[in-house]
């Protein structure tokens, strides 16, 4: 009876593919030596994840064949590095049947069915041996991984706003290092600074876009919300990597600070709480508003398409009034903040007084900030020393030492910016202003997120009491309001002189 060659090469890993061409002149000298015919398969398991598939359909190849095939691999490690493989085990069984023999001729090894138990012993060491390279090698990779990431080598793609670049070296050791992209960077901050200020991704989309921001080359489409969520929670841009869950603090230079990036993390919370627990539409007094009987607080419910303003107090006598009955009041007097340009050096004094007791807030947060960080640094100290001792175990001390350095960071991020030049402020003092000048205007445009905020800056002590809002308004719109009253009833307009 003729027998048939298989001939079958194999690589795993990349460094073996260089090999594939010797392999297959070995296997084909070795048929050729035989003299009879052959089928050579080859398989490259580094680069294509369905060779496992294909090996295995192989098998099933092998067991429908008639004559007594001679199935050769050159080395026993070609013929597996996972003895548990489904595929190795039926052909170990095909032999055993005498369907089939395995030959390993670089390792002059042949088993058949009738092969004694030392040449199974043989086959069985050499099985193990490959595997135990294997892994071994796949432990030194993993380590030399493990060790880069420490420190704080990005081993992947560049998120988009960096780069891979390649910095000297060989073709075939080149030395990889990642830049920040500046075609790119002041886009991520971009879209980090208007998130932080709690825009939509669908606006920041849309405000990238226009800026002329594409996410590459093909796609000329404003960027989609999941690619700005992914952008939007990547750690990566304020200096920490994260790498099969563990993090780890990475070399490159950060295009945010972790405050910011903290920021954008609320506001995502902030807006995914809102969604959920308010149909967030027309609830201008939501929040602001308390009850003027029992003090507890009061807010909006809609019913049959009225907003209704309601004690929180089931017991509270305070009757539910509906929106509409008190909200023109407000936007009445906030139609009085209006403030003529002869009146503007009196706001902007206003204004500087109001900057300078944020300066004074500015220093008690600082000292405040710095007595939480010693404390904190005291905390580590402690826990340190119960990891000494052994009162806790390592695991535990690396998690409240990770949450304790997180904190530690954030406090750190919080005092540069509070003892950088007050930025937040000025926003604020200018915002104050347009404000003064154009309050009715942006009250009645502003979308309820907003107005609510005008509402805290304008108005104090807001109450609900039989059906009739009462609050006070705060200076410098106080003042103004009051006088553009009065010269309203003296039908004097002079008086904005005095
Ligand atoms: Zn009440």
């Amino acid at each position: 009876m003729d027998a048939k060659i298989i001939l079958i090469a194999r690589v795993s890993d990349v460094e073996q593919r260089k090999a594939l061409p010797a392999q297959k002149m070995r296997l084909e000298r070795y048929a050729d030596q035989k003299q009879l015919a052959y089928e050579y398969y080859e398989f490259d398991e580094s680069a294509h994840k369905e060779a496992r598939q294909k090996f295995a359909k192989l098998v099933e190849h092998i067991k429908k064949q008639t004559t007594l095939c001679y199935v050769v691999f050159d080395k026993i490690d070609r013929f597996t590095r996972d003895s548990s493989q489904e595929e190795v085990k039926a052909l170990q069984q095909l032999v055993k049947l005498g369907k089939i023999e395995l030959h390993f001729p670089h390792d002059s090894l042949y088993i058949d069915q009738n092969s004694s138990a030392a040449d199974w012993f043989r086959l069985g060491i050499g099985m193990a041996l490959a595997k135990y390279y294997s892994d071994s090698i796949r432990d030194n990779v993993k380590r030399r991984f493990e060790q880069m990431l420490a420190e704080g080598i990005w081993v992947h793609r560049a998120p988009i706003g960096y780069k891979n670049v390649i910095k000297g070296g060989t073709a075939q050791k080149p030395i990889k290092d990642i830049e920040v992209d500046d075609t790119k960077a002041h886009y991520i901050i971009k879209a980090y600074e208007m998130r932080a200020r709690g825009m939509s991704y669908a606006v920041i989309a849309k405000e990238l876009h226009k800026m002329g921001f594409r996410s590459n080359i093909s796609n000329s489409k404003a960027p989609s919300k999941q690619f700005l969520e992914r952008i939007l929670s990547n750690s990566f841009y304020y200096g920490v990597m994260v790498h099969a869950g563990r993090e780890y603090p990475h070399k490159y230079k950060p295009l945010i600070s972790r405050a910011l990036f903290n920021q954008v993390q609320r506001v995502r919370d902030e807006r995914k709480h809102t969604k959920t627990k308010y149909d967030s539409k027309d609830y201008t007094l939501k929040k602001i508003v308390k009850c003027g009987k029992c003090g507890r607080a009061v807010s909006p419910f809609k019913a049959r398409n009225t907003i209704y303003l309601r004690c929180a107090n089931a017991k509270c006598d305070n009757p539910n009034t509906a929106e509409s009955l008190v909200i023109n009041g407000v936007t009445a007097d906030i139609g009085f903040i209006d403030v003529p340009e002869q009146w503007l050096e009196k706001v902007i004094n206003e204004l500087r007084r109001r900057h300078n007791d944020q300066q004074t807030y500015y220093t008690q947060n600082i000292t405040q900030t710095r007595a939480e960080y010693d404390k904190l640094k005291e905390k580590m100290r402690k826990v340190y020393y119960d990891l000494l001792d052994g009162r806790i175990t390592q695991t535990l001390h690396d998690e409240i030492a990770t949450d304790l350095e997180k904190r530690q960071q954030e406090l750190n991020d919080r005092l540069k910016l509070l003892t950088s030049d007050n930025k937040d402020f000025q926003v604020t003092a200018s915002y104050l202003l347009d404000l003064a000048q154009r309050a009715e205007m942006l009250f009645k445009e502003s979308d309820d997120d907003l107005r609510q905020k005008l509402l805290e800056y304008v108005l104090s002590n807001i109450e609900l009491k039989d059906k009739k809002l009462s609050y006070i308004l705060n200076d410098p719109f106080k003042t103004i309001v009051e006088t553009k009253k009065k010269s309203l009833s003296a039908h004097n307009s002079n008086i904005w002189c005095g």
